[in-house]
């Protein structure tokens, strides 16, 4: 049975499109997880997750695998300062996009 604190918690903001909403084009970089390192993929189980709680834009999934909306992640990194185990790191655009901000 889930522990009943973490079922009152919610994520403080919700994404949405607007003039700060989609980012992708300016972000500098981006968040991605390694699951081998991420608690709640290692054991099927819905522990931790506050990449989710602390992102302030809500683009993290509560998902066993978490999953980020790169249209709005704005590359804060907040979520890899908080995450535990060290599973997020911070990547540089320019290895995904060649230094083309329209991809
Ligand atoms: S880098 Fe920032 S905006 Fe992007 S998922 Fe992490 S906490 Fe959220
Ligand atoms: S904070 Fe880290 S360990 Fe926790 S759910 Fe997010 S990626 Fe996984």
């Amino acid at each position: 049975m889930p522990d009943p604190r973490f079922k009152i918690l919610t994520s403080a903001s919700t994404s949405g499109p607007g003039d700060a909403g989609r980012t992708g084009s300016w972000r500098v970089e981006r968040p991605i997880i390694d699951y081998s390192k991420c608690t709640p993929a290692k054991t099927g189980r819905h522990t931790c997750h506050l990449c989710w709680l602390y992102c302030p834009d809500s683009t993290v999934s509560k998902d066993l695998e978490p999953q980020i909306d790169l249209e709005y992640c704005k590359g804060c990194s907040i979520c890899a300062e908080e995450c535990p185990t060290g599973a997020i790191s911070m990547v540089s655009e320019e290895e995904f996009t060649g230094g083309d901000k329209d991809e």
